[in-house]
């Protein structure tokens, strides 16, 4: 290995050490291959390319697909003192001319540029005159229509490629792709001979769970609430449920914002700054928001609303525990996530072939079915996810929801008997909600005007609760007993299955939860950690720094390294080099601030 390539990593960004996957990446890069890259969200993807543009002469150019994104990044090069700058539509004409400028006397190691610019004349021409050794596609799924976010104007980029006079390396990152996909990226990219390197989708600081309450609004109160001192992000589906959820949230006194693209750019820009800064430390958005977005402290992700498949999910709930503390992944779970999912899907109307399309569609609702999947399973939620990305994991975690709850297996063949002629009794005409009254002998109007109070099957199961009655309900759809119509109000029909059910002695088995989990919870900032009132000091310190420059916190140091600072008491600069996350320029500007600070506090105390 390049000796400079250890002390670049120390000396400009503060890394002791790399992660999985990045040296090989790195190397690769150093030495003129063009490769690929394919870890999951927070394993550290943007030092592959950040790293080797620092060694490399001329400017490496970055193509990223969201503005916020490049933006979030060229802010944490200034911080570490590394000339960068950003292309894209945002910029005035003179900051553009301006940034053409610069690019042209080479002033910047890293130019991100959209990829609508890619064909912009000034651009090109300027680019021109420049030495570009090296570029980068980022978040390159995006150029496949197998991938879960096609950007057709990723197609261009193989063009705008092939226009550089020395072709320079190339390299592709991207957190999920499946062997299609991958093959896509090589092919539509042209990568030569890439080297290929994939690191484990398992982020072992993240729990998940999966929960279906009844009231979804108060159940995410209640969550957020009792997370109060630290940061998170409510993902939700649609802008109306963003509006409703933030509303409910601030009206219980929380510090959340939104993001949207209802929102004009203004706003949008505004929230996320004080989300970014903790100003407020809870974001409640749609999926416009957090691609890229590198916020270490985020300690928790909710799912309002299921998304439409697994890469989504996890590359969203991937956005907790970035800072490599245990996090907490949430879904809250509904019925009526799935009927919108799939309504989504069969109405996208992509500008494709029919045939093309019809077979886009096949595709996403299989995603979805797996989707829909992982919230019923009982099984490790851990190994349902790595399952799905075609690794061969553990069958138990003990870090999720479903690993840690206590579940018993029980008999609930009388149950399903009842369940199941109900269902026929009542004529295969009603849906589960009515099928559930009926049962428990629920008096009201719709049941009396169709007679159903006057089924023998009326009441059988009024000593259990309606929540029960509808988990067996669930649990036969799930495992066949009884299926659902595709209508839009659902109906339930009878099986093949149900008539071993009811007259030929099979029996069904249910998992049913004893005891919930108790979710191993993250300390509050500070809390439990060697020195906490240090710690506060140091934060405060932090924040003061971070308002002077009008930088979020984390960018100065994260939550990670002010604790390792608290551990490890430096003294002096040679000790404070020690702690991860303090490189030469970071040493340079705070070094002193923050040694000052903690003999202060020794002295104190
Ligand atoms: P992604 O793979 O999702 O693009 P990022 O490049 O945004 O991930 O990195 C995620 C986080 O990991 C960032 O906060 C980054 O500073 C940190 N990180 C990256 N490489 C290292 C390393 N070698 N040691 C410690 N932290 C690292
Ligand atoms: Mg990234």
């Amino acid at each position: 290995m390049n000796p400079d390539v250890l002390s670049v990593l120390k000396n400009s960004f503060g890394f002791d050490s790399f992660r999985p996957g990045q040296e090989g990446l790195i190397d690769a890069v150093l030495s003129g291959r063009d490769v690929l890259g394919i870890m999951p969200t927070g394993a550290g993807k943007s030092l592959c390319f950040q790293l080797p543009a620092l060694l490399l002469p001329g400017t490496t150019v970055v193509i990223s697909p969201l503005i916020s994104l490049m933006k979030a990044q060229v802010e944490a090069l200034h911080e570490n003192g590394i000339p960068a700058a950003v292309l894209n539509s945002t910029l005035t004409q003179q900051e553009y001319g301006r940034t053409l400028y610069g690019l042209r006397e080479g002033r910047y190691k890293l130019l991100y540029v959209a990829p609508e610019r890619l064909e912009a004349e000034g651009f090109l021409a300027c680019l021109s005159q420049v030495a570009v050794p090296f570029v980068t596609v980022d978040e390159a799924h995006c150029v496949s229509q197998w991938g879960q976010d096609f950007r057709p104007s990723y197609l261009r980029i193989r063009d705008f490629l092939a226009s550089i006079p020395a072709r320079p390396a190339v390299a592709a990152f991207t957190a999920t792709a499946t062997a299609q996909v991958a093959r896509d990226i090589v092919r539509l990219l042209d990568l030569r001979e890439p080297e290929i390197v994939r690191t484990g989708y398992d982020r072992e600081n993240l729990y998940f769970a999966v929960e279906t309450p009844r009231d979804k609004l108060a159940a995410v109160k209640a969550y957020v609430r009792q997370r109060s001192s630290r940061s998170g992000i409510v993902y939700c589906s649609t802008r109306k449920a963003v509006e409703q959820v933030c509303e409910e949230l601030c009206g219980a006194g929380i510090r959340a914002t939104r993001y949207h693209a209802g929102l004009d750019e203004e706003e949008r820009r505004q929230n996320q700054e004080d989300f970014l800064c903790d100003l407020r430390p809870v974001m409640v958005a749609t999926n416009a928001f957090g691609m890229g977005i590198d916020k270490s402290n985020v300690s928790y992700v909710v799912h309002f609303n299921m998304p439409k498949d697994l890469e989504s999910y996890y590359q969203e709930a991937g956005r907790a525990g970035r800072d490599g503390e245990r996090a907490e992944c949430m879904l809250f779970f509904s019925g009526r996530d799935v009927a919108v999912n799939q309504f989504l899907v069969d109405n996208s109307n992509d500008e494709l072939e029919p045939d093309v399309l019809e077979e886009v569609r096949r595709k996403s609702r299989e995603r979805l079915r797996k989707m829909t999947g992982y919230c019923h399973t009982g099984e490790c939620l851990r190994a349902y996810i790595l399952h799905y990305f075609g690794e061969m994991p553990l069958e138990h975690c003990g870090n999720c929801g479903n690993c840690l709850q206590e579940t018993q297996e029980e008999d609930i063949t009388t149950e399903a008997q009842k369940v199941l002629s109900c269902v026929k009794r009542a004529g295969e005409r009603f849906g589960a909600v009515m099928i559930v009254d009926v049962l428990r002998g629920a008096q009201n109007e719709r049941i009396r005007t169709r007679g159903l109070d006057r089924l023998s099957t009326y009441g059988i199961m009024k000593g259990d609760s309606a929540a029960r009655v509808r988990s067996i309900v669930d649990h036969l759809l799930l495992t066949g007993f009884l299926r659902a119509t595709d209508d839009q109000y659902p109906v339930l029909r009878l099986t093949p299955l149900s008539g071993e059910v009811l007259f030929r002695g099979q029996r069904v088995m249910m998992r049913t939860v004893v005891r919930a989990a108790e979710q191993p919870a993250r300390k509050a900032a500070g809390e439990g950690e060697e020195r906490p009132e240090l710690y506060e000091r140091l934060r405060r310190l932090r924040a003061r720094i971070a308002g002077a420059q009008s930088v979020p916190a984390y960018i100065v140091f994260t939550d990670a390294t002010l604790h390792a600072m608290c551990r490890i008491l430096p003294q002096n600069r040679d000790d404070l080099l020690e702690v991860p996350g303090v490189g030469g320029r970071k040493l340079e500007r705070y070094g002193d601030l923050f040694l000052t600070e903690i003999r202060q506090y020794l002295q104190d105390t």
